[in-house]
């Protein structure tokens, strides 16, 4: 065949070998053979160890815990501004540690945009697939099992920074959207549950490669109804495991909750011939 006939490759690279990976009826498969299932809701496993991915990352609670939380609305401000950012550019776009899929589902709503999405919880990718709106796949963000330069665009939401990895996996000139907690980000909480609240410091990752391009703040204001969302939001929190039981029984006897909620969103761009 000639290769310039042939349909776009996919991104993905086999986890053994490295070679492109190729559909194949229900697999993805490499020229050596190596070959990964797809799952029924369409997702692949390309961890190479099946144990790693039931007992690394968030367990099957937290996930469906999580993707309920997500699903009552609470953080759509910084969903639609996501949403609205992306929105006119086009090409590939990868959600690294894509969670239960809330955000990336979203992004696959932008005409235009071509959106893969993974993490390291199986459970995690499987709920998100559910989901639909993007193709997903279980990885690890230290070997991206993606091709050098295969996306013009990717998002990282409260995840590690992992440089290297993101610049490989990122066309020349390509633009990479990272979001972490602004100042204020759930100080109502803070303030419900310590008597003296912290503010976050807001520190963008110190980089190497990648040159800040944006910055730009999404504040709103809600209100957590229930004693189910406020658990929720502050068992999705770092927090959560460094507050003392005196504390955390503070939450018990709330109703509902006001807070601030605040994310910083920062764009990166990857400089021509920077690897
Ligand atoms: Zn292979």
């Amino acid at each position: 065949m000639n290769p310039v006939n042939r349909p776009a490759a996919l991104p993905l690279i086999c986890p053994v070998c490295g070679r492109a990976l190729a559909p194949a009826g229900n697999t993805l498969r490499c020229e050596n053979g190596h070959s990964f299932d797809l799952a029924k809701e369409g997702y692949v496993n390309l961890l190479l160890s099946h144990k790693q991915a039931d007992t690394m990352g968030d367990s099957k609670e937290a996930a469906r815990y999580r993707r309920d939380f997500l699903n009552r609305g609470y953080y759509a401000p910084l969903r639609d501004a996501l949403v609205q950012r992306l929105s006119g550019q086009t090409g590939r776009l990868l959600d690294v540690c894509c969670g239960e899929g809330y955000y990336t589902a979203a992004l696959g709503t932008i005409p235009g945009l071509e959106v893969w999405g993974f993490d390291l919880a199986r459970e995690m990718v499987r709920l998100a697939a559910k989901r639909g709106g993007a193709h997903y796949f279980v990885a690890n963000l230290a070997r991206i099992p993606a091709a050098e330069a295969s996306f013009g665009l990717a998002t990282l939401l409260f995840a590690p920074f992992a440089e290297p990895e993101l610049v490989r996996v990122l066309e020349p000139g390509g633009r990479l959207y990272l979001v972490v907690p602004g100042r204020r980000h759930l100080y109502g909480l803070k303030q419900a549950v310590y008597d003296r609240p912290y503010e976050n410091d807001e520190a963008l990752p110190q980089t190497r490669t990648l040159r800040l391009v944006g910055r730009e703040r999404i504040d709103a204001e809600i209100c957590l109804q229930g004693q189910a969302d406020i658990q929720a939001v502050f068992r999705m929190t770092p927090y959560f495991y460094r507050t003392a039981p005196t504390d955390r029984k503070k939450l018990d006897a709330l109703e509902s909750l006001d807070t601030e909620i605040s994310f910083v969103l920062a764009a990166y761009e990857r400089p021509d011939g920077s690897v």
